[in-house]
């Protein structure tokens, strides 16, 4: 069950402490889309959350990593100059085995931050990066509400409770 457990669980992309995680040494951060950045609806990204990924690209490499097509990923960013990856097909490891491969950075230097215990979570921890869940910003499309059944189930047997939130670093 470790595996589904995230390193650590903040409410939103907003509430984590970058400061630490450029102190200790994180140089790359991936970011999920739907639900973490913006609404599934969304189709641009909002000004605030793109002010803030714009600031933090001063301090780390910021990457975008959604399982869904292209043409919704780069209409969404079309206004912040940050890499990204489409049909990243979490949790398998294709998404993070191509950032490794092009920016040539550590898996441990590396943190993805999601709201999917099944797909983000899973993804980072099967290769030990730093794992960071979030609170979805809003209700769940169809197809991720069964994974969503199936995360209730884990987060109880790993103690993980919806609004306490933790840092283990
Ligand atoms: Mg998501």
């Amino acid at each position: 069950m470790k595996k589904y457990k995230p390193k650590m669980y903040q409410k939103d992309i907003f509430s984590i402490n970058y400061n630490k995680l450029k102190d200790k040494g994180y140089k790359l951060l991936i970011f999920d889309l739907d639900n973490t950045l913006g609404r599934p609806t969304d189709v641009i990204c909002s000004k605030e959350v793109s002010d803030f990924l714009k600031k933090l690209m001063n301090d780390f490499i910021v990457i975008v990593s959604s399982n869904s097509r292209k043409i919704r990923v780069s209409k969404f960013l079309e206004n912040i100059k940050c890499d990204y990856v489409y049909f990243s097909l979490k949790p398998t490891l294709r998404c993070i085995r191509k950032i490794r491969k092009k920016y040539k950075i550590d898996y441990k230097d590396m943190v993805i931050i999601g709201d999917q215990i099944m797909t983000d979570i899973l993804t980072g921890n099967r290769r030990n990066l730093l794992t960071i869940l979030i609170d979805p910003i809003s209700e769940d499309l169809k197809i991720t509400s069964l994974n969503r059944k199936i995360e209730k189930v884990i987060n109880k047997k790993n103690n993980l409770i919806r609004g306490k939130y933790y840092e283990e670093i």
